[in-house]
């Protein structure tokens, strides 16, 4: 009786963040070659994320502005994903999730459009199918490419702005150069923005030599280029944002928002990044070494209201620590943000 009650009052003390991360799902229909989800398939736990779960989060998002239904896996793979939208959606939240782009059927990109949903991101990792396909293994570029076209024709056919479509390009050394036909890619799709990162959680040795932070001596190369395209879609009026290529001197600015921003993972553990979610094991390999990976948890919307989690005091002190006015020791960091590209700008 006293808990529901508290959980009603909880509701309007909730907090004001830009984003919240809901990983809908564990599961996946890629396997790209360097995702957790490929190289941890061995002890990897498949879930979805179910709709009482969900619900039991949404009382909580008032002051929320965006809800993005992404974490490890394929959202689309969940059932009660459009329920999931339906229900952001009457509370007046912006919906966003980013997909592998295989399973944008023409039924439900009628439904993106109908729900409008305001962000689709489609992952690419090169502009062609030659080097897309072997790095995102089990998507096809061109299958992809047409799907969004085919977007495209059903938002002038509808006369809607819905959803905006951005592309997630993931930068390595073998596909940094097709990066130069990314803007015309984003045309032919009518894409509005383009976000080009690093491989920041390197599961296997092998693509340390792959991400384009760990080439120094090449940074001012990959610096001008992606400044360039920066220039020229500013001009086309294409939003081109850009993570590193070098790593930053500061130690305590981390690239994730994780000052206004949280990730529910998919059993409803909040944590503060993907990176720290409890459902990755294994190590990984941070400046040439291997590093086990520590995951971590402020508390479980199944036990406790969002509120709750994020006023305590733990998750207040560690929010403190990327605060660069209150001037947060590295010292005081937990090992996983030490050891951690995103806290160097990657
Ligand atoms: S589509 Fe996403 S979750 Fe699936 S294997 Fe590729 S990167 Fe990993
Ligand atoms: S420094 Fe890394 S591990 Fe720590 S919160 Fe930021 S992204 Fe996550």
């Amino acid at each position: 009786m006293f808990s529901r009650l508290r959980r009603q009052l909880d509701k309007f003390g909730s907090p004001a963040l830009d984003w919240v991360q809901v990983e809908v799902t564990t599961y996946c229909n890629g396997s790209c070659v360097y995702c957790p989800h490929t190289l941890m398939q061995n002890s990897w736990a498949n879930r979805h994320m179910t709709l009482e779960l969900f619900n039991q989060l949404t009382p909580f998002l008032r002051h929320v502005d965006l809800v993005y239904l992404q974490g490890w896996g394929e959202p689309l793979l969940n059932t009660d994903f459009f329920e999931m939208v339906r229900i952001c959606r009457n509370l007046g939240r912006r919906v966003g999730f980013t997909t592998n782009g295989v399973l944008l059927s023409e039924e439900t990109m009628q439904m993106f459009v109908e729900l409008q949903v305001d962000i689709v991101a489609v992952s690419l990792a090169g502009t062609t199918a030659g080097t897309h396909n072997q790095i995102r293994k089990g998507t096809d570029f061109d299958q992809v490419i047409s799907n969004l076209e085919r977007l495209r024709q059903i938002k002038d056919d509808r006369n809607s702005p819905f959803p905006a479509v951005h592309i997630a390009y993931l930068m390595l050394k073998s596909n940094f150069d097709e990066l130069k036909k990314v803007l015309p890619l984003a045309r032919r799709v009518a894409a509005s923005q383009i976000v080009a990162s690093n491989l920041t959680l390197i599961i296997d040795s092998k693509f340390s030599e792959e991400a384009i932070f760990c080439q120094i001596d090449r940074t001012d190369d990959y610096r001008n280029m992606l400044e360039e395209i920066k220039d020229r879609a500013n001009l086309e009026g294409i939003i081109f944002d850009f993570h590193g290529p070098g790593l930053e001197a500061t130690p305590s600015v981390c690239r994730e928002n994780v000052r206004r921003a949280c990730v529910i993972n998919v059993d409803g553990e909040v944590v503060p990044c993907v990176l720290t979610n409890p459902i990755l094991s294994s190590d990984y390999i941070f400046e040439g070494r291997s590093v086990p990976i520590t995951a971590f948890s402020f508390g479980n919307i199944q036990d406790e209201s969002l509120t709750r989690i994020w006023n305590n005091k733990e998750y207040a002190d560690f929010r403190n620590l990327f605060d660069i006015k209150l001037g947060g020791m590295q010292s005081d960091m937990p090992q996983c943000c030490v050891a951690c590209y995103k806290r160097l700008g990657a």
